[in-house]
Formats: structure tokens, C-alpha cells, sequence
């Protein structure tokens, strides 16, 4: 039986590739979440065992996978999920290095398997709200992208009855949302001389991150941005003994952890149920429109 109405209790999945994924984006709602008492599981398809390492004292590229794990139970702890689920695949690495060669990464994953793992773990949890990247992936990593495309394949398909055997009971979704950079702050951010950007030109950046116009949901995080910092400061073998914003203009950082946006993705089978939009609520206690820069 499909139930999204009223008395379904809330609860948030979010999909994502890479231990960090869902800090850098999401960890000012899930503080918001957590302060409402929401359960909230995070499913991430790999360990990030393809990224950089800050420091050789933290781990090597054999143990990366390990740290990672560890980094993103101890971020999540402070944010009160301990429900931290891995599909297991293998980083694929940027787009162009050897690591997307490997046959256990993520982007060589057949996409029914894939799919199917999704919808396994979306009729498990039975969530109200999914959260996940847009089509954009960010900044168009190769896993953020191939995540997007299969979970909005597995929530459409985990709300059919059909021939899905051993998948679990069908569920269908209440809102769907996609982790939003905006465009235009990424332009800002790849003028500065020590941007992440370094190796893309502008047009490149000029195609990342979603259209500031195309966000509809902006969270004012203020009120949780020393979590955040904290946070992100878990995730150790990605952001360094400084932190995330240590490269970071002061005004830049201010801004980063004043906001958080989001763009709702239409279902196809929407109605005007908002009972189930806890983001909406969230949304609609806060700012519609990015905060006056102070
Ligand atoms: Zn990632």
C-alpha cells in the first residue's frame, strides 16, 4: 500500500557519492534536522578511496577508504545520524584519471544493478524526502553525476508495483531535492588566486553549480554554522589541519555558512500534500531569496 499522507512520520534520505558530499552541502539542515528530531539516513555509494589526501599523516591512498568511512561517522554523529550506509563501490576518481578505469568505480557500475541497489535502499528506509545532486553533480564529478541519474530512476521505480521481486514493498517518495551550488558564487570563487577551480577554464565553471534563478529553496544556517565548521573539520584527510574555508576570503566564508540552497524536483506524481515537505517548511521559517549580504 502507498502511504504518503499525514500521519506517515518524516524521515530524510540522502544519496550521495563520497563521504564529505553531504557536508559541504547539507550539513546546515541536517543540524536543522537533527534539531527537530528527524531521522535522517545517509546512503553514500562509495568511500571517496579516489580523493586527495591532505596530509601523508592521516592516510595513504590504501587507506583512504577506512579514514573516510571513520571522517564521515564522526561528522555525522555531530549531527545526530548514526545510520551511515555504504553501497560500495570504488571512487571513480575525476573525470580523465586511470581511477575511472577500475571495474569495481562507480561510473562502471551497470546501471540496472545500480538502480537496484537504490531502490533496495529506498524501500528500506521509506523516506519522505530525498536529497541528492542535480544533474550538474556540483562540479560535475563523474560520481555526483552518474548518482543523480540513478536515483531518479530508483525513486520513480521504487514507487511502482511491478516486477521489482525481492526489492522490497513499493514507496513513493513525498519531495525530492536537489544540493545546489550557486553558479554564479563559483565564478567569484574562481577568480581568487588559490581557487579548487584551477585547472578549469571560466566556461568550464560557467556550466557548474545551478543558476541562482533556478534555486528554490535558500536555508538561512547561521544559527548552525559553528556545527558546520565542525563538521566539515571531521572530514580531516579532505580539508587539512585549517579546515575547508582556510583558503577562503573572510566574506566568502561568512557567506558559505549563512546558506544553504536547494532546488525541489518536480514527481510525477506531486500533488498539493505538503505535510510531507519538511524542506519546504524549513525554507518557509527562513529566507526565499539569499540573504542581504552583511
Ligand atoms: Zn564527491
Amino acid at each position: 500500500m502507498m502511504r504518503t499522507d499525514a500521519a506517515v512520520e518524516e524521515r530524510v534520505l540522502l544519496i550521495f557519492a563520497h563521504p564529505d558530499d553531504e557536508s559541504f552541502g547539507s550539513a546546515g539542515l541536517l543540524a536543522m534536522l537533527d534539531d527537530r528530531d528527524l531521522p535522517v539516513v545517509l546512503l553514500l555509494a562509495t568511500r571517496g578511496e579516489a580523493g586527495e589526501i591532505s596530509s601523508p599523516d592521516v592516510g595513504t591512498p590504501e587507506t583512504l577508504g577506512p579514514v573516510r568511512e571513520r571522517e564521515v561517522r564522526q561528522a555525522m554523529a555531530i549531527v545526530g545520524i548514526n545510520d551511515v550506509r555504504f553501497l560500495g563501490y570504488r571512487d571513480s576518481g575525476m573525470a580523465g584519471t586511470p581511477e575511472n578505469d577500475d571495474p569495481r568505480a562507480l561510473v562502471n557500475a551497470p546501471d540496472a544493478e545500480l538502480v537496484a541497489h537504490l531502490i533496495g535502499q529506498i524501500r528500506d528506509v521509506r523516506p519522505t524526502t530525498v536529497v541528492t545532486f542535480g544533474a550538474d553533480g556540483i562540479y560535475g564529478h563523474p560520481d555526483h553525476v552518474r548518482i543523480h541519474h540513478a536515483t531518479m530512476a530508483a525513486v520513480r521505480r521504487a514507487a511502482d508495483d511491478g516486477t521489482l521481486a525481492g526489492l522490497g514493498e513499493p514507496w513513493r517518495i513525498g519531495a525530492l531535492y536537489f544540493s545546489a551550488a550557486p553558479r554564479e558564487r563559483m565564478l567569484e570563487w574562481h577568480e581568487l588566486p588559490n581557487t579548487p577551480f584551477h585547472d578549469m577554464p571560466r566556461e568550464q565553471v560557467a556550466k557548474l553549480g545551478t543558476p541562482m534563478s533556478e534555486i528554490t529553496h535558500w536555508l538561512d544556517i547561521r544559527p548552525y554554522a559553528d556545527r558546520k565548521r565542525r563538521v566539515l573539520a571531521s572530514h580531516r584527510s579532505q580539508v587539512g589541519v585549517n579546515g575547508p574555508m582556510a583558503d577562503l576570503p573572510p566574506e566568502m566564508t561568512e557567506r558559505f555558512l549563512a546558506t544553504e540552497q536547494l532546488r525541489r524536483a518536480p514527481l510525477p506524481w506531486d500533488s498539493n500534500n505538503v505535510a510531507t515537505r519538511i524542506i519546504d517548511r524549513l525554507a518557509s521559517d527562513n529566507p526565499t531569496e539569499p540573504p542581504a549580504a552583511t
